[in-house]
């Protein structure tokens, strides 16, 4: 007998299909030759910290810290009352009699053609198999009948899939050391739970950055000069390149004068036909994207939805990264696009690079419609935009018309001084933009020749520049699959080559994960999504500056860094432990800081200490969010010592030299509202804190 195990019960439910003849038991199905069992996802999670010191006292406390696990454990998934699961424990029993039943001599990883869907299998197979037998991997590009009964013919080793598994295993531990060490740490030192992440910190940091930008930005006034004026009963716009700061009104007039007195005149036409294509084939965020744009859907909702649709067989298997077909899919491509023709759509089979190109796929294809096509009047109305977006893309790139578009530029001279470029497109046959949406932005030129001369009449216009834009689902998704790219309009040397070299592994979380961290950020009103625009919440403001308070940098370089080091292990030129001491040495790094001594500063101190006495009310002083404070605060004393002066954190031990001597020692590094550097004492003067230059 062969055991098949599913990452979900609706996998096993289509693999049973697939096979038919199945007889349905508490938990699995059985015929003569195979048993389909299932998880519910992941059945274990990471152990805790307190579960590797034995101990019973689940209270948080530094003492435990950082905790670097020899050897990571796993156990199976517990309820929130902190005790296993009835309903995993039950279904991982049955998981555990039937691979030990005699009679089963091979069982197949049937999880998700992905590393998590890899390694939820995995750890079900080694907790509950109690001898050696022979594993296989099911892998399945979709969940239609026909690609499971393929697919089981032409299963894999297990074996052939350990690097995958390493790399999913790897990623678990170091989000565990970062997420469970750093929360527990900024969450002491703050008296507030700050959830700390690998990943969710430089996505949080990125919107807290750009409102920041905005909330600063002051629009400048500038002049530019432009002339719309009839010319052949049509109206010419022509924008100058020339432009005026805010005080160069006469300037900018003087030059008008000066333009008003040449003639403009047509130099060139050019009309040329030319063909326009379709976009390329969808991955999950490219996809994400539009539906944002479009429909305002947030990124959870859409991959809620191309789940369902891929579980039911619809879509391919979604968390790709790829906008690219492989090669060996030619034929399931040929099938599907023979029966959309019997549909009536107007599509053939092409045989381009810039839809074939195994060169741009890790390990899947571009999402696409299977052959199994849903009657629309069954799916939902979301459903519905999702499957029709997916659909009219396919449709589009395989249309067996072309779009004909009529490109016209016309170059027109002012005097020798200034030449103007009007461009404009004409769609002359709709060919593919009949079925896929397409921002039909026609523009027409007026009616110019060679040899026209224009009416021009130019004239200052004020004008804003405009503060940055909000990040929108788009353009953080774009950012956070290439967070190097923005760089580059610093204006640093030019390291484009340099860049392309390191982006595999530098993007900030992968396909798969990246919309359930977002959507993490969102749940802990870090940032919100109005409609399709992100923006930083007081939380998350509070988490950003906490951070750099604490000094803890989690900076896309470093998330990069380690997410470099992890294609590394896919790779098989790292292994899991080499890519586990970097991140313990970062994670380290963060606890050395108490121990450096900046001036003989050994300790910033956590919430709750009492650090001295009130010389208000003589009542206890104790460290709180945002500094020191005293708890006399409810009789009303106002006495406090900021937690940050001129953008230097005040240690715990300055604060209690403050209190107790009312001088403080030589505090190095205070910045000053003008940016300069300075050194001074702190001392208590009128009940507050000033400085002292002696
Ligand atoms: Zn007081």
């Amino acid at each position: 007998m062969i055991v098949i195990i599913a990452e979900k019960p609706s996998l096993a439910r289509n693999i049973v299909e697939a096979i038919g003849n199945m007889k349905k038991y508490d938990g699995y199905y059985e015929n003569n030759e195979y048993i389909v069992t299932y998880a519910f996802g992941h059945l274990f999670s990471l152990c805790d910290i307190e579960d590797y010191l034995e101990s019973s006292n689940n209270k948080w406390t530094i003492n435990n810290l950082p905790c670097f696990p020899k050897e990571f454990k796993f156990k199976l998934k517990t309820d929130l009352s902190k005790k296993v699961d009835k309903g995993i424990l039950k279904q991982f029993e049955i998981i555990k009699k039937l691979l030990n039943r005699e009679d089963v001599y091979k069982i197949v990883n049937a999880g998700d053609a992905d590393r998590e869907g890899e390694i939820i299998v995995r750890l079900c197979i080694s907790n509950a198999l109690n001898s050696k037998k022979q594993l296989l991997r099911l892998w399945l590009p979709d969940q239609t009948s026909e690609t499971i009964k393929e697919a089981l013919i032409n299963m894999k080793y297990e074996e052939e899939y350990n690097s995958l598994a390493n790399e999913g295993f790897a990623r678990t531990y170091i989000d565990w050391l970062y997420g469970v060490n750093l929360t527990r740490y900024a969450t002491l030192k703050t008296g507030t739970l700050l959830r700390v992440g690998r990943v969710i910190i430089p996505i949080v940091k990125a919107v807290y950055d750009r409102d920041k930008l905005i909330e600063k930005f002051i629009p400048d006034i500038y002049y530019s000069i432009s002339s719309k004026e009839l010319t052949n009963n049509s109206e010419v716009e022509l924008n100058s390149k020339e432009k005026f700061d805010k005080n160069k009104l006469k300037e900018a007039n003087d030059l008008c004068l000066k333009y008003n007195d040449l003639e403009a005149t047509v130099i060139s036409k050019k009309v040329k036909k030319d063909i326009l294509n379709p976009g390329k084939l969808y991955s999950l965020s490219k996809l994400q994207n539009v539906l944002g744009k479009k429909y305002k859907m947030s990124m959870d909702k859409s991959l809620e939805i191309v789940q369902k649709l891929y579980e039911q067989g619809y879509l391919t298997y979604p968390r790709t990264n790829s906008e690219y077909l492989a090669l060996a899919e030619k034929n399931k491509v040929n099938k599907i696009i023979k029966i959309l023709s019997e549909m009536n759509y107007p599509v053939e089979f092409k045989d381009k690079k810039t839809i074939f190109d195994d060169s741009k796929i890790e390990s899947h294809s571009a999402l696409t419609p299977t052959y199994k096509i849903p009657k629309f009047k069954d799916l939902s109305e979301d459903e519905l935009k999702v499957y029709k977006t997916v659909f009219k893309r396919f449709t589009a790139v395989f249309c067996s018309k072309d779009c004909l578009i009529e490109k016209t530029e016309i170059k027109i001279s002012l005097g020798n001084l200034e030449e103007f470029t009007l461009k404009g497109t004409v769609i002359l046959e709709k060919g593919w933009t009949l079925y896929d949406e397409y921002n039909s932005n026609d523009k027409i030129l007026p009616n110019l020749n060679i040899g026209d001369k224009v009416n021009i009449l130019f004239k200052p216009v004020e004008k804003k520049t405009s503060p940055p834009k909000h990040y929108t689902i788009e353009t953080l998704n774009n950012y956070l699959k290439n967070p190097f790219k923005e760089d580059k309009s610093k204006e640093e040397e030019d390291d484009t080559e340099d860049y392309k070299a390191i982006f595999e592994g530098l993007e900030l979380g992968t396909e798969a994960t990246r919309t359930g961290i977002i959507d993490n950020a969102i749940k802990s009103m870090y940032i919100e999504l109005k409609k399709d625009v992100y923006h930083i919440l007081p939380k998350g403001e509070y988490l950003i500056e906490s951070l750099l308070n604490m000094e803890i940098s989690m900076d896309k370089y470093k998330t990069s860094f380690l997410g470099k080091a992890l294609k590394k292990v896919y790779h098989n030129e790292m292994k899991i432990e080499e890519s586990l001491s970097l991140a313990k040495k970062e994670i380290e790094e963060v606890f050395l800081k108490k121990e450096i001594s900046i001036e003989e500063e050994s300790d910033t101190g956590f919430y709750g200490d009492l650090i001295g006495i009130c010389p208000l009310c003589q009542k206890e002083v104790l460290r709180n969010r945002y500094g020191y404070g005293c708890i006399g605060y409810k009789e009303g004393c106002t006495f406090k010592i900021s937690g940050v002066i001129c953008n230097r954190i005040i240690s715990k031990n300055n604060a209690i030299l403050l209190l107790k001597n009312n001088k403080s020692s030589k505090i190095k590094g205070f910045t000053s509202k003008s940016g300069k550097k300075f050194d001074a004492y702190l001392k208590i003067e009128n009940n507050k804190v000033e400085f002292d230059f002696s």
